[in-house]
């Protein structure tokens, strides 16, 4: 593979992608779906695994589970019929047999595979080996017609499977990539080394042992055949940790840059303890709450307050536990910026927990003469409309809502306070829009802005390293303490076939006073039909146990049916209570002590945790039944037993993210971290204290390579991050 003629000069890795032999026009579109348009970006385009073709393996000696080269001749090829024509070859290498079976294939297929695959014939085929019925079996192999007893050219290194899309193969990617390679490899790498710049410096580099950087990106492209396939994929291959080691570096110095950037901003300083007493909310708050603080929450408002006096905004992460108390912690927040003159935002993802904050709120500041503005997508015409005016003339002092909240015909008087509950529901651009509309020109320098100050709360807490990484462009808070009087919850996880069993229980519970819940989960992401659930089992046991008082609960209900069924559910009139996961976040009562998850298996465990922190509230014992349908894979089983050994959500969260990765347990505002070239923060999260402090040394002691280091690894993407 020899490129097109192209100067070798700085901008070589710049150019656009078509310069290679083997991409025009229409390849152009693909490699772009990909993201890939420069040289550079192929470059580092890294594989996801590997294939090892340097060795032809004997039959015998090849081992289920893993990919193999084999040749032999074939002894037996035969076409059968079931359903559709499937072809089935036998081949011996005079150390065993194994068969190679072709699904699916249309007449015409079947008879050009037959004409190739002829008794006799010789074959090279490469595949994952499985267990068949009487012998090994490769379904679908590759495979290449041979001279008999040839001794076929293995590979001369790994081959690399890259991340790949629709029309854009393996074989294609692997002819760009390698055209890159080969290039930068001329004259003993002496021009790869004066292109791909080296932005680690050198000292750092070889205090952490570090390969250089293009000795790592060509070991990995290209692999030399006795490195152990496990080793680069997963293992501690230095060339790998090379690598994975400035991605990580990358994505942390873009968010601390972030960090910065908003830091550059201005917001109003509030001033703590106002002259006149009477204005004094939050101190009133706290005074009249029908509890102390505990020490965590009153640390966590300390770090607020030192904050909110800034002339910068606040840009602070709340992690608590479900049920350690962030909402006050968010009330204290909002009274201060009230108490400056301030209105304060609070912004929740679902309706039923903006509803639950909003009557919180009420019932906390109205006492106050404080005005609480509500909005959501389902607030009527005459009713947004109201909202919408007291937010503009500022005589909301508190606006609570959902995702309406940052509307454009939603415009805010003084915005002091943005509070964003469960943050890892929202995305990144919604939670800058609502800072983008609290922004309110200065009066006296037109070009420069007050932001309000931000306040995040999550209840999906994660390991200090990781929320170093996670949460880089935050300053973090934990609230690591649940008020007194908690009872643990027991937990078990039981079959649906014991169904009867767990209804009898409820029913004693319930007459010996006890209020329980009962949560019917999603089925396949639709609301409608997990609002259809709920109902049959509201319906089924009403019949089942008709004298206890039974209550329904769902998304669909009309917003004061909702509130009258949950007000009778506190008060005691309803004892059980049928629900979707609507009652996942914020629903609190007290004397509810047990509860019934149907179908658990099919959430999260974070979300899992979650529901079951609406129980163990009140002093009295409670617990929480998972009940899984069948059938529930091993690993299903011990996701759930998780829960069953413990109540700390920091530890749910960690088996978690080890199940499911950062993505789908971070949320949209991770997508960063979840779309990384190489590195895996949960699997590569020993090396984050080392990348963190090196990201602060080379900001302050090497600032040029901040920026280039940045754009290498995210490029574009870097975009949203710094809005
Ligand atoms: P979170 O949002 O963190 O899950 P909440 O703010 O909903 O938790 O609080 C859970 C419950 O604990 C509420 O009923 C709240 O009134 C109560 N609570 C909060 N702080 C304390 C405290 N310091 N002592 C006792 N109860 C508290
Ligand atoms: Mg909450």
């Amino acid at each position: 593979m020899t490129s097109k003629k192209i100067p070798a000069d700085e901008a070589w890795l710049e150019q656009s992608i078509i310069v290679l032999k083997g991409v025009g026009e229409k390849m152009l579109e693909r490699f772009a779906r990909l993201s890939l348009h420069t040289l550079n970006d192929l470059l580092f385009h890294l594989p996801i695994k590997y294939q090892d073709k340097t060795r032809v393996v004997s039959i015998s000696g090849m081992r289920v589970g893993e990919s193999a080269l084999v040749t032999g001749e074939l002894i037996q090829c035969k076409t059968q019929y079931v359903r559709r024509a499937m072809l089935n070859c036998v081949i011996n290498d005079s150390s065993g047999v194994i068969n190679l079976r072709f699904f699916h294939f249309n007449k015409q297929q079947v008879a050009g595979l037959t004409r190739a695959l002829e008794q006799g014939k010789w074959l090279r085929c490469f595949g994952e080996v499985k267990r068949g019925r009487h012998a090994f079996e490769m379904i679908h192999p590759e495979y290449r017609i041979i001279e008999p007893h040839q001794l076929i050219a293995v590979d001369e290194t790994l081959t690399p499977i890259y991340p790949a899309t629709d029309g854009l193969s393996q074989l294609a990617l692997r002819n760009a990539i390698g055209q890159v390679i080969e290039y930068l490899k001329q004259d003993h790498l002496s021009i790869g080394e004066a292109l791909v710049h080296d932005f680690l410096p050198g000292p750092i580099r070889q205090e952490l042992q570090l390969p250089a950087l293009l000795q790592a990106l060509i070991y990995l492209h290209a692999p030399p055949p006795d490195c152990p396939v496990f080793e680069l994929v997963d293992g501690d291959n230095p060339y790998r940790k090379s690598l994975v080691f400035e991605e990580l570096l990358a994505h942390q110095l873009s968010m601390k840059c972030a960090y910065q950037k908003q830091r550059q901003h201005f917001a109003q300083a509030f001033q703590m303890l106002s002259k006149q007493p009477k204005l004094r909310y939050s101190q009133l708050f706290v005074e009249q709450l029908p509890f102390k603080l505990t020490q965590a929450q009153s640390r966590v408002i300390a770090d607020i307050v030192a904050d909110v006096q800034q002339v910068h905004p606040m840009q602070r992460l709340v992690q608590g536990d479900v049920g350690s108390g962030k909402t006050v912690v968010a009330a204290v927040a909002a009274l201060y910026a009230i108490e400056n003159g301030f209105q304060a935002a609070l912004m929740a993802p679902t309706e039923l927990l903006a509803e639950q904050h909003r009557n919180n709120f009420q019932q906390w500041l109205e006492p106050m003469g404080l005005n609480v503005a509500w909005l959501s997508g389902k607030s009527k015409v005459k009713q947004r409309r109201e909202a919408l005016k007291s937010i503009a003339d500022g005589s909301a002092h508190m606006i609570v809502g959902t995702h309406a909240l940052f509307q454009t015909e939603v415009v805010f008087n003084h915005l002091g306070l943005a509070i964003i509950d469960e943050q890892h529901r929202f995305g990144v651009h919604q939670r800058l829009a609502l800072l983008q509309k609290g922004q309110k020109l200065q009066p006296d320098q037109e070009y420069e802005a007050f932001y309000p100050h931000q306040l995040i709360m999550t209840a999906t807490p994660i390991p200090r390293t990781l929320a170093m990484t996670a949460y880089a462009d935050l300053d973090c808070s934990i609230i690591d303490e649940l008020p007194p009087g908690r009872t643990p919850v027991e937990t078990v996880v039981l079959s649906e076939q014991r169904r009867e069993a767990v209804l009898q229980r409820v029913h004693q519970a319930c007459l010996n006073g006890r209020q329980a819940y009962w949560v019917c989960t999603l089925i396949e992401e639709s609301e409608v039909l997990q609002c259809q659930a709920a109902e049959h089992t509201h319906e089924f046991l009403s019949k089942q146990l008709p004298d206890l008082s039974i209550g329904l609960v769902h998304g669909r209900m009309k917003a004061d049916e909702k509130k009258l069924v949950m007000q009778s559910f506190k008060a005691g009139d309803i004892v059980l209570l049928i629900a979707t996961t609507v009652i996942e976040v914020g629903v609190d009562v007290p004397n509810a002590s047990l509860m019934i998850i149907e179908n658990a298996e099919r959430l999260g465990l974070s979300q899992l945790h979650q529901l079951r922190g609406r129980v163990g509230r009140g002093s009295q014992s409670s617990a929480c039944v998972l009940m899984y349908g069948k059938p529930l894979s091993r690993n299903g089983k011990a996701r759930l037993m998780t829960l069953r050994e413990t109540n700390d959500g920091f530890e749910v969260a960690c088996k978690d993210l080890a199940l499911r990765g950062p993505g789908e347990v971070l949320g949209t505002r991770q997508t960063g971290l979840a779309e990384m070239k190489i590195a895996d923060i949960i699997r590569d999260q020993l090396l984050i204290p080392k990348v963190n402090e090196l990201a602060q040394t080379l900001i302050n002691d090497y600032p040029e390579t901040v920026e280039p280091l940045i754009k290498r690894w995210i490029g574009k993407k870097m975009d949203y991050q710094n809005v």
